[in-house]
């Protein structure tokens, strides 16, 4: 008999037919004699629809409002789901992210939860109750509705297992498990048994969109052992899904390359001929991180003859904001620089691997592989488990299929 907290995602109770489906999985689990706390998303398109709402009646609608209104997708598919497993003949209780105070700050919109109070969820589970408690929402300690940003009941699921202690968080999706790379890409694509908690990071970071990048920091923060799996799957199936565990072990599968993660909502803005100075880099990225806008890969040239090339990427959408920063600072005095220039039409494909660590040559591999479809690399990154290159957007596709055969990864690695 387990504590096992149950995460279903927005297509899982996509409608009173899902969700009286999710009902039938959680009453199997329940009849094994494992105690249930559930969390569900919004009804799928339902959060999209509410901020649609607000953005109708303002362009820039105050963000505690905006919580209060996201916050209602996830109040009412935890009723419904409550009333469906009293109908199985099931106890079950709904909670509110406040009722249960998933205490977070106050950052509405993209909130962190603090600290999460389980002792009224623990006494119903005493009593055989199923809990059922929204995702993605929080209070803050002034009592205003909070929301975790979008994708946060991830996050809902596994910071109430780690507050629970519990024995596994369940993230129930409409795929079954982690994959070598988008299986819609690469029809070849294969389910992966196990991953580490740092490969996950970098393919969530990468944009694999599988898990909200935060939910896997807290699991690897606070230990909680999570697992992806199908909700539409038939409740008794076995299918184990993907367990992303906590270090490689040596029973397990020992790929080398995991996966490969691709991302279009990437930009890249260039200096060309910046002054090769002391502060330059400063100088230029300065101005970004006080607009507010993340950067991602960074490059800077060897110097030549006193001056240099630097670029560096954002997501698509802060484009436009980052080249202007940039020709302000400029304009203001801040360096020199004979041209700003950007392009927004790019994307970035990495390979990831805790393999990575242990075996050379990996990189020449990818190199090749790209050489041979006649993909032009703007940019290269590397960290202990990953190689990310920056290429064109149109050759995406193209370079994810050539890697991912490259590296064999429609075969199942041997067992160490
Ligand atoms: N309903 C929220 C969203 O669409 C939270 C979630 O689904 O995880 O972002
Ligand atoms: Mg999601």
């Amino acid at each position: 008999m387990a504590l096992i907290v149950q995460k279903y995602g927005g297509t899982s109770v996509g409608s009173v037919e899902r969700i009286r489906s999710v009902a039938r999985r959680i009453e199997h689990f329940h009849r094994q004699g494992h105690r249930l706390v559930v969390v569900p998303s919004a009804m799928a398109g339902e959060t999209n629809r509410l901020l649609g709402l607000a953005k109708e009646l303002s362009v820039s609608p105050d963000p505690r409002e905006l919580d209060v209104v996201a916050a209602t997708g996830e109040q009412v598919t935890i009723g419904l789901l409550a009333i469906a497993l009293q109908e199985r003949g099931l106890r079950a209780k709904s909670y509110t992210g406040a009722q249960v105070r998933i205490l977070t700050d106050s950052a509405h919109t993209k909130a962190r939860i603090l600290q999460i109070d389980d002792a009224r969820m623990r006494a119903d589970l005493e009593a055989g109750t199923i809990v059922v408690v929204a995702g993605f929402q929080g209070i803050d300690e002034h009592g205003n509705i909070t929301t975790l940003g979008r994708g946060g009941s991830d996050t809902s699921a596994v910071a109430l297992a780690a507050a629970l202690k519990a024995d596994e968080c369940q993230i129930y999706t409409d795929v079954d498990g982690v994959y070598t790379t988008d299986p819609r890409i690469v029809p070849e694509a294969r389910r992966l048994d196990t991953i580490t908690f740092e490969e996950m990071l970098e393919l969530a970071s990468q944009g694999s969109k599988v898990l909200q990048i935060r939910s896997v920091e807290f699991a690897g923060k606070y230990l909680v052992k999570l697992r992806v799996l199908s909700s539409f799957e038939a409740p008794e199936s076995t299918s184990p899904g993907t367990l992303i565990t906590f270090e490689e072990d040596d029973t397990m599968e020992q790929a080398i390359i995991s996966g490969i993660a691709f991302n279009r909502d990437e930009a890249k803005v260039s200096v060309m001929g910046v002054e090769d100075r002391p502060g330059i880099a400063y100088a230029i990225l300065g101005p970004i991180a006080q607009a507010n806008i993340d950067v991602d890969m960074i490059v800077q040239n060897i110097g030549a003859s006193g001056h240099t090339d630097f670029s560096f990427t954002v997501h698509r959408n802060e484009y436009q904001k980052a080249v202007d920063a940039l020709r302000r600072a400029r304009a203001a005095g801040s360096f020199e620089a004979r041209e700003i220039i950007g392009d927004n039409r790019i994307a970035k494909v990495s390979v990831v691997g805790i393999g990575m660590r242990s075996h050379v040559g990996l990189a020449s591999k990818m190199f090749k592989a790209l050489a041979d479809e006649n993909i032009n690399i703007q940019m290269i990154s590397t960290s202990e488990i990953k190689i990310a290159v920056v290429i064109d957007e149109k050759y995406v596709e193209l370079a994810v299929r050539v890697l991912h055969k490259a590296f064999e990864l429609e075969k199942a690695p041997q067992s160490a």
